[in-house]
């Protein structure tokens, strides 16, 4: 093994090692390189601290992967307090 491909190996181990265990199958496909969608995932995962439901309720709409993410089909419905026309309801004249 390469030296470059070592230290990649190494840091694909650290990685693995400090994510909690369901969450490394869809790493392991995403360094794999062969899964676009799968590296989107892991991604998101990441960022929102290995928790799925925080990637559901990301509100970042100016991440690049916002559109992509996974899990958006859990949220079925607006929660309570949310009308369809996504307006606040305590702020005035929206
Ligand atoms: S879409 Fe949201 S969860 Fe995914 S990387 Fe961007 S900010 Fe993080």
């Amino acid at each position: 093994m390469k030296d470059k491909d070592k230290t990649q190996q190494n840091q694909i181990n650290k990685c693995r090692s400090q994510m909690p265990p369901p969450f490394r199958r869809t790493y392991d496909k995403a360094v794999r390189g062969r899964s676009p969608s799968a590296g989107i995932k892991a991604y998101c995962h990441e960022c929102c601290g290995w928790n799925r439901l925080e990637v559901t309720v990301c509100c970042c709409l100016g991440c690049p992967l916002y559109p992509y993410r996974p899990h958006q089909k859990r949220v079925k419905k607006e929660p309570d307090g949310l009308n369809p026309n996504n307006e606040n309801p305590y702020v005035e004249g929206q």
